[in-house]
């Protein structure tokens, strides 16, 4: 099958499923506001601040065996495809995907958990090595926190992503969420 759903996708879906309509069937662009650039380029300063720092996303480095950025996975079995944040492997044997938030809230929003869930997804089945949790990291907080990723939940994501596809395929423009004052898509929306 052709990798058709990107990560970030199932993200904005789990946000507001007419955000992917707007993009995936209209073909309409997303509107890159200030707030999303200015967390690309402080994103960069964060690798780079990594490199000097004794713990790393809030682990200590002598338990870290590997750190990988920006790796870019896709899986045609189940057509979804990503560039991983970061991808910490501990001298344990487990793999840990981060994702940097720069956010004022600190919690995890389900389509972040989403997100570590699709990265755990492309993990196991690139490398066959089980991913149990997830790692968001929040710069300006200086906070981690882990995020369990349970069996259950990777069922549900496989779920997920069979919904984005039937709406894409049907053509139709779903309800849309409550959360609109901070979306960049609120220009194309009558709601
Ligand atoms: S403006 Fe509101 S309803 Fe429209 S896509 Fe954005 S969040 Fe959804």
């Amino acid at each position: 099958m052709e990798a058709d759903i990107a990560v970030s996708d199932v993200v904005q879906f789990m946000y507001c499923p007419r955000k992917v309509y707007f993009y995936k069937v209209l073909g309409l662009p997303m509107v890159d506001r200030k707030k999303m650039t200015y967390g690309r380029d402080e994103h960069e300063r964060e690798h780079r601040r990594v490199k000097e720092r004794k713990r790393i996303y809030g682990i200590e480095k002598d338990q870290i065996k590997k750190v990988q950025h920006g790796v870019f996975l896709v899986d045609e079995d189940v057509g979804l495809y990503g560039q991983i944040d970061t991808v910490v492997e501990l001298q344990d044997g487990s793999v840990i995907p981060v994702d940097v938030k720069y956010s004022d809230y600190s919690g995890v929003f389900k389509n972040w958990k989403k997100q570590l869930l699709a990265y755990a997804l492309l993990l196991e089945r690139k490398s066959g090595v089980k991913v149990r949790k997830g790692l968001l990291y929040f710069p300006k907080q200086r906070k981690k926190v882990f995020v369990e990723l349970s069996a259950e939940d990777k069922e549900f994501f496989l779920k997920d992503i069979e919904r984005i596809r039937g709406m894409i395929k049907s053509g139709k423009m779903p309800r849309g969420r409550d959360r609109c004052g901070y979306c960049e898509m609120k220009k194309y929306c009558k709601e």
